[in-house]
């Protein structure tokens, strides 16, 4: 039997800077996690990371980004990595789309400085980019990639130099709250906690049964096409891009090593029933719909197809997160249904849960990602 304060349940992309800023804090906390993070099972795989700003889905989520940015800049100084890439995000849509009239919004009510490119501006500053007739695009400087792999070892080694324990190839299969503390039961040895943070991705439903908000789990793919068109090449200044076109919102990556430029499809993606149902196999249909967006918006950029991954996004009703502790459990923290787009806050999301763990609560303004936004 352990004991401990806080434990924290998976240690992926959240977990690992929950656990962080816990040990970092002197407290007595455990992270356990089914797998042996960084791994390729969950949600947090697959080299890079879109990480911007302005941000179209939502303009409440500014303040958070600001306080990421911060982290993931304490995170490189901590651990001595280079782990944010600052090529700038070039977003490219419709004046009437979502993304753009969304950034717009962002830009606008938190002053943020974002560079219009008309259609033939676009064409002239990226001879390798097409953009569909009548699209306008967004430049955001002050925007990039991360390495998704290396910021949960960077968090995981500093939380355990912190002192915090790591038992990995650990599954906490329930828990029960008895006598003001946790017991978790696992397939090792029975943990008690006196609190405990939930930050299980697609598992999440799973380990919090009674939250009432339905979260969908989606099989999403991941490609890399070879390249030899040097415009391409993150060497060459070109930015990690997103288009928001008729058919599909589609995005990329400069070419950072031979596997060449990456590629995905943001919307739609394939509802599975339990993280149990997913695997790695290919989805033909998928690839085919993002090698036609290649051909017609990358025009020199090969469809010859190098490495593929297949991932999970965690979606909850309004695609914004469910933040918070939770209602009828006290001393239960989690970060849940991230919708596709988290791994940028997770340092924030960290920081957020570690003080909603020590302090019973935190000074980040997230009441809009509060499940209690559903009843
Ligand atoms: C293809 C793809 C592309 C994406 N692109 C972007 C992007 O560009 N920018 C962006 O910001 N976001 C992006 N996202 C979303 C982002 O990656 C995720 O929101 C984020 O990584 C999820 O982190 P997490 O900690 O919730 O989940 P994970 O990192 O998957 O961590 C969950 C952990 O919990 C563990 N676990 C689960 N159940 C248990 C249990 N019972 N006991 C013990 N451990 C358990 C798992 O093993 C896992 O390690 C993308 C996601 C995908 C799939």
């Amino acid at each position: 039997m352990i004991t401990c304060d806080v434990a924290v349940i998976g240690t992926g992309g959240v977990g690992s800077a929950a656990l962080y800023y816990l040990a970092k804090s002197g407290t007595k906390v455990i992270g356990l996690d089914r797998f042996t993070p960084p791994h390729a099972h969950g949600s947090s795989h697959g080299q890079t990371r879109v990480i911007r700003l302005a941000y179209f889905e939502h303009p409440d989520y500014v303040p958070l980004l600001r306080q990421a940015y911060q982290a993931w800049n304490e995170l490189e100084t901590a651990s001595n990595r280079q782990l944010y890439f600052p090529t700038g995000v070039l977003q490219i849509g419709s004046p009437e789309g979502v993304v753009v009239r969304g950034i717009r919004q962002s830009a606008e009510l938190h002053q943020l400085s974002v560079d219009s490119f008309s259609h033939e501006e676009i064409r002239q500053t990226f001879p390798g980019i097409v953009p569909p007739e009548g699209h306008v695009g967004m430049l955001e400087r002050d925007a990039g990639y991360l390495l998704v792999s290396d910021c949960i070892d960077a968090y995981l080694n500093l939380a355990k130099q912190h002192g915090a324990e790591l038992k990995t190839e650990t599954t906490v299969h329930s828990w029960t709250y008895r006598d003001g503390q946790y017991d978790l039961e696992t397939n090792g040895e029975l943990i008690h906690a006196k609190q405990i943070v939930v930050c299980g991705g697609a598992w999440a439903a799973q380990l919090m049964t009674d939250l009432k908000v339905p979260l969908q789990v989606l099989r999403k793919h991941l490609y890399w096409y070879e390249n030899d068109f040097d415009g391409y090449r993150h060497d060459s200044q070109f930015p990690v891009f997103l288009f928001e076109t008729k058919a599909g919102i589609y995005y990329g990556f400069p070419q950072i090593d031979d596997y060449g430029v990456k590629l995905a499809r943001h919307d739609q993606g394939q509802p599975i029933a339990t993280p149990a149902d997913h695997s790695q196999d290919e989805d033909l249909d998928d690839r085919l719909q993002v090698e036609t967006f290649v051909k017609s918006c990358l025009p020199k950029l090969s469809t010859r197809l190098t490495r593929q991954a297949a991932c999970m996004y965690t979606m909850t009703p309004d695609e914004n997160f469910l933040l918070g502790t939770h209602p009828e459990h006290e001393g239960l923290h989690f970060a849940a249904g991230l919708s596709g787009h988290g791994f940028k806050f997770a340092s924030a999301l960290g920081q957020i849960l570690s003080d909603l763990a020590i302090d019973g609560q935190t000074s980040s303004p997230i009441e809009f990602l509060s499940p209690g936004r559903f009843s």
